[in-house]
């Protein structure tokens, strides 16, 4: 049976989302901000995980961005196969639920209309919007603002099949060398393995929605994860690059069946500032 929502209804939830996710870190990630600064050994590192602790419950508590950099608004729609959407356009909807969100909520807008004339839209849309159908009849809506910084030193490659998984190893390490304290450590770092060159990049960032401390349900890839925080960590960066044992809460890999050919690797980090919220209707 088909189960009719009007698309109106989704604007006040978007908006939402939107504010509670650049509010509110979850829990997840407080605890791992914990975890990371009883492990630490930098005096610098362990002050200032201290001031990030201290930053996100002060920021929830005053419903207040907790990062400057309120980010891109990516937002991500499960839709039910048996859902009908009527009234405006979905994609209008979810932005104008975008604009309000960044409008009431104080929240920095940072995107450009064009990206060589760099002309500030002044409402941070339009959102980068992921549609998919899944079964059943509910819509999940997930509101992920990804900051700048992070969303800067991502990285793609493809490998040849030979270089197999030390070369996917290889690219990651060097990948995050590169970003160093730029990408904003502690980090969760989404890695992509496998699909097109498009869909590589889209696991890797969707990744990043998965609890740190989770594991890919596949033990090759679970333990690549284990394998990589452990070499991550001994890089020595730490946070904001101040040095220490804790560049990374968590390393996320997914993958997608991919070509003979082919060996595709994207690597997408995400900054402290882990936010996302979501909600089913
Ligand atoms: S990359 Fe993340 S932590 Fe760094 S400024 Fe941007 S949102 Fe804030």
């Amino acid at each position: 049976m088909v189960r009719v929502i009007n698309t109106e209804e989704l604007i006040p939830i978007i908006s939402d989302l939107v504010k509670k996710a650049c509010y509110e870190l979850s829990e997840n990630v407080l605890e791992a901000y914990k975890g990371a600064f009883e492990k630490e050994v930098s005096p610098y590192s362990k002050e200032t995980l201290k001031l990030l602790i201290d930053n996100a419950e002060y920021a929830k508590k005053e419903q207040i961005a907790c990062c400057h950099d309120t980010g891109t608004a990516v937002i991500y729609l499960e839709i039910g196969q048996d859902v009908k959407f009527e009234g405006e356009y979905l994609i209008d909807a979810v932005n104008e639920g975008v604009k309000r969100g960044y409008e009431e909520g104080y929240l920095r807008k940072s995107i450009v209309a064009d990206p060589l004339n760099r002309v500030n839209t002044e409402t941070n849309t339009p959102a980068v919007v992921h549609t998919e159908i899944v079964k059943g009849d509910k819509v999940k809506i997930t509101a992920m603002p990804k900051g700048g910084g992070s969303e800067n030193m991502g990285t793609f490659t493809t490998l040849t099949p030979g270089e197999g998984i030390e070369g996917v190893k290889k690219f990651v390490i060097d990948s995050v060398k590169k970003a160093g304290g730029k990408a904003c450590p502690p980090m969760i770092i989404g890695v992509g393995v496998g699909g097109t060159m498009d869909k590589c990049t889209e696991i890797a960032k969707k990744s990043l929605l998965r609890p740190i401390g989770s594991h890919n349900e596949n033990p090759i890839y679970a333990k690549l994860e284990e394998d990589l925080l452990e070499e991550v960590n001994k890089l020595g960066i730490g946070t904001l690059g101040m040095g220490g044992v804790v560049t990374a809460l968590d390393v996320h890999v997914d993958y997608f069946p991919c070509h003979i050919t082919a060996l595709p690797v994207a690597v997408n980090f995400q900054c402290h500032a882990s936010r996302h919220a979501c909600k089913t209707i």
